[in-house]
């Protein structure tokens, strides 16, 4: 069993009672009381004796990222102080045993290890020491300077010889606070709501049991997750993890910080695809990485959907992991997210849309892949773009036969005819709500038109809004990226997605 541990900083007695009392109420398994700024050994008892939770004590020097100023020695003394209470665990850092003697009865305890600037360079050595100390339990720590310095606190815990905590703090290293569990870690530590915590890069404890599904991850868990950079927004987590409880799937979906280089892309691919137990079975891709992914899977010969090919972007690859070596293969679920978009408000089928005059605002990703797949079955496309050579290129690119797919000035837009009209531009995104790529003399529009805008955040962008008063028919961000993941989940899971479930979750995460 993996435990699940609240840091709790114990500044007063009461607000540490309470804290202690919050943790337990939110299903943590134990409790680590900070003691550093907390230091008078009458004090304890009362923390202590009436714990609904098993306590681990620590009292942190500034040396080891704490905030105690008192020497070794009597640090030392204050934990045996609270180990002959009631804690069930102390944390004394290796280097205080180093120089500190430590009783021979002083058990059971844990030996910790502690870098906040990188990996240690001395890692293994480290390693063997806190391993041959006389502590029950061993800690080493470490800030993450990529997603990769993860693997290494896996690797770790598979060869561990004794109870071993080992993560990474910070940006980098969330993955592994949460995955330590899948690879039998002693414990993890997390928040409480709203608390800033005692280490960089701590989780919530709700967002540790709800978001991120602590109670269902086991040794086998299959693991998903969002490429991206930066990934700290993304409400791909919550969508898809939301997805998983609600069929019983045996996955977690987690947030992976990649560099944005072509080169951080194939290094991180490369070593979690192959690290062993890791399951790594699935990724969406998304801003910087739908590219370095296409040009990744075209070196390894992987299968990727033509149509993506022709997009020149992947935002969705599926480990497939039935025979010894691992199976990439990549599509584009932005694409069908778009054409299903249409076809499903107009009742009407994607070869249905053969003729039709539609209107794409922006030649950016989004731009690109709309017009790839309108193209693809048969609209007559006109794009509009702030950079004109922009537009110019996708014509050139999907204008086969010619006059299919044609560039227009941003100018013209007032003019605009087409019945369809999808915006792909970020023109009403958040912070910048009231404006519209419509722009100050909007085209005329009424109930003969579909207005689709892939903006998502806000739900109802000022374009809808507009597109609503005049009697158009609309759809919003939130549809296209919904049905992106479901598309996602289906291809990786083989089950039908719970698409009401996925919709509520993003729905209430933007409603906030
Ligand atoms: P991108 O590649 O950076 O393209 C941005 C596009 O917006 C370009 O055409 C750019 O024109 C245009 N643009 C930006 N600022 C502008 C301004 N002030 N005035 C006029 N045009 C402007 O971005 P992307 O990845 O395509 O994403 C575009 C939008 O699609 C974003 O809002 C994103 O949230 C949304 N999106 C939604 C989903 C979904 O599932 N709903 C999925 C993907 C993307 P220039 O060429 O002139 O720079």
């Amino acid at each position: 069993m993996t435990y699940l541990c609240v840091a709790i900083f114990v500044t007063d007695l009461p607000k540490a009672k309470r804290d202690m009392a919050l943790a337990a109420e939110a299903g943590a398994d134990i409790v680590e009381l900070r003691i550093d700024q907390f230091t008078d050994p009458r004090q304890l008892p009362p923390l202590l004796d009436r714990s609904l939770l098993p306590c681990i004590v620590t009292c942190r020097p500034i040396s080891e990222g704490g905030r105690c100023e008192l020497p070794s020695p009597e640090r030392l003394a204050l934990l045996l102080a609270a180990q002959a209470g009631k804690a069930s665990y102390i944390d004394i850092e290796l280097e205080t045993i180093r120089h500190t003697k430590v009783p021979p009865d002083c058990r059971p305890f844990i030996v910790s290890s502690h870098d906040f600037t990188g990996r240690p360079e001395r890692l293994y050595n480290i390693l063997d020491e806190l391993n041959a100390s006389p502590a029950s339990v061993a800690k080493i720590v470490w800030t993450a300077r990529s997603i990769r310095d993860n693997l290494e606190a896996f690797e770790i815990l598979q060869h561990k010889t004794k109870p071993t905590i080992a993560f990474c703090m910070g940006e980098h290293g969330l993955i592994s606070r949460i995955l330590t569990k899948k690879f039998g870690a002693f414990l993890t530590f997390c928040t409480l709501d709203n608390d800033p915590g005692t280490a960089p890069g701590q989780i919530p404890i709700s967002d540790m049991k709800k978001l991120y599904r602590w109670d269902f991850i086991t040794e086998k868990t299959k693991v998903y997750g969002v490429v991206a950079n930066p990934v700290k927004h993304s409400m791909s987590p919550a969508i898809h993890n939301a997805a998983f409880d609600a069929t019983n799937y045996d996955g977690i979906y987690l947030p992976l910080l990649v560099e944005p280089s072509y080169e951080s892309f194939k290094a991180f691919i490369e070593e979690f695809v192959n690290f062993d137990g890791l399951h790594l079975a699935g990724l969406s891709i998304t801003i910087p990485h739908k590219q370095n992914a296409l040009r990744y899977l075209r070196q390894k010969n992987a299968e990727v959907e033509p149509l993506a090919q022709s997009i020149g972007s992947v935002n969705t690859i599926i480990i497939d992991r039935t025979s010894s070596t691992p199976r990439l293969r990549g599509i584009n679920t932005d694409y069908a997210a778009i054409l299903d978009s249409i076809t499903a408000k107009l009742n009407i089928t994607r070869q249905d849309l053969a003729g039709r005059n539609v209107a794409v605002l922006g030649a950016g990703g989004t731009g690109r892949t709309a017009v790839a797949a309108l193209a693809h079955y048969g609209a007559t496309v006109t794009v509009y773009n702030r950079t004109r050579d922009r537009a110019d290129e996708l014509a050139r690119e999907f204008g086969q036969p010619p006059g299919k797919v044609a560039a227009a000035p941003l100018e013209s837009l007032r003019h605009c005819t087409c019945p369809i009209i999808i915006n792909t531009t970020s023109v009403g995104m958040s912070p910048n709500v009231d404006q519209s790529p419509l722009g100050q003399t909007p085209p005329p529009l009424g109930p003969d038109n579909l207005v689709f805008d892939s903006v998502y955040n806000p739900m109802k962008t000022r374009l809808l809004t507009q597109a609503q008063a005049a009697g158009a028919r609309t759809i919003s961000g939130v549809e296209m990226f919904v049905r992106q993941a479901v598309a996602q989940f289906e291809a990786w899971t083989g089950q039908r997605a719970p698409s009401d479930v996925m919709r509520q979750v993003i729905e209430r995460r933007l409603a906030h």
